[in-house]
């Protein structure tokens, strides 16, 4: 598949010196674009980890990893964090967000490193992705005046503030309850629907993971099955 988005090698993992966990054990992995993933596993299974090495956040003991068609693994800290913050978006079980700051800020946050961004124009654009995310007359209020779904949507509105060809999420519903998950997992697929965005979403949640396209089902390191839906 040449027109992989990601495509893992022989991906291992190992963390420690003295006691050494095998976190990853050679993961060979191929996403396409517009791809819906569900990573699934028990826990200590990896999920993260593989995640943290999909998102650029940390890199593989061995293997190769290829991103939009280019080697990962030959770049610096400087390229790779560059690359990172314009391909990927990042959905975290706890959203991170900056309790100081109104949404609308949060949500433009990713951009302020960009060179020659009017503050107008960001926000402009941040508001303009609450509104997709439903979330258009909350833009002035700050996260701890918001419901935890609420604040969780406003973490999806800021991954997609760089407009990243891949998203993922580690158990974004992780702390909601069924309907707020409901809500906030019916929004990233209309991103994927309507967007063409990538997603890869590690989930306890099997009800979540059924309405994927494709989940990863992740034991002792290792990817034990492949499966594809509908
Ligand atoms: P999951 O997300 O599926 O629960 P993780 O990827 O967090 O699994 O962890 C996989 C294995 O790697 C576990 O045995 C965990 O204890 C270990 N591990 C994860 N992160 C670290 C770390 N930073 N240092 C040492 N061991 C780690
Ligand atoms: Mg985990």
């Amino acid at each position: 598949m040449p027109d992989a988005l990601v495509r893992l090698e022989g991906v291992t993992k190992r963390y420690g010196t003295h006691v050494i966990t095998h976190a990853l054990r050679g993961v060979d992995l191929c996403i396409a674009p517009g791809e819906f993933t569900a990573l699934i596993g028990p826990s200590g299974s990896g999920k993260s980890t593989l995640l943290n090495i999909l998102g650029l956040l940390d890199r593989p003991s061995s293997g190769r990893y290829l991103l939009a068609g280019r080697d990962t693994s030959a770049m610096d800290e400087e390229t790779l964090s560059a690359f990172r913050g314009r391909t990927i978006g990042f959905v975290f079980q706890f959203h991170n967000l900056l309790p100081e700051f109104r949404a609308w800020e949060n949500v433009s946050m990713p951009r302020w490193i960009e060179k020659g961004r009017r503050r107008d124009e960001m926000e402009t654009d941040a508001r303009q992705l609450l509104e997709a995310v439903e979330l258009g007359a909350l833009a002035d209020r700050k996260p701890l005046d918001m419901s935890g779904g609420q604040q969780q949507r406003v973490a999806i509105a800021r991954a997609l503030a760089m407009r990243p060809p891949l998203v993922l999420a580690d158990e974004p519903t992780g702390n909601l309850d069924t309907h707020a998950a409901d809500e906030v997992f019916a929004l990233l697929r209309r991103f994927n629907a309507e967007n063409g965005i990538t997603f890869v979403i590690v989930t306890h949640d099997p009800r979540l993971a059924e309405r994927c396209d494709r989940i990863l089902h992740l034991v002792d390191g290792c990817l034990v099955k492949d499966e594809r839906r509908g």
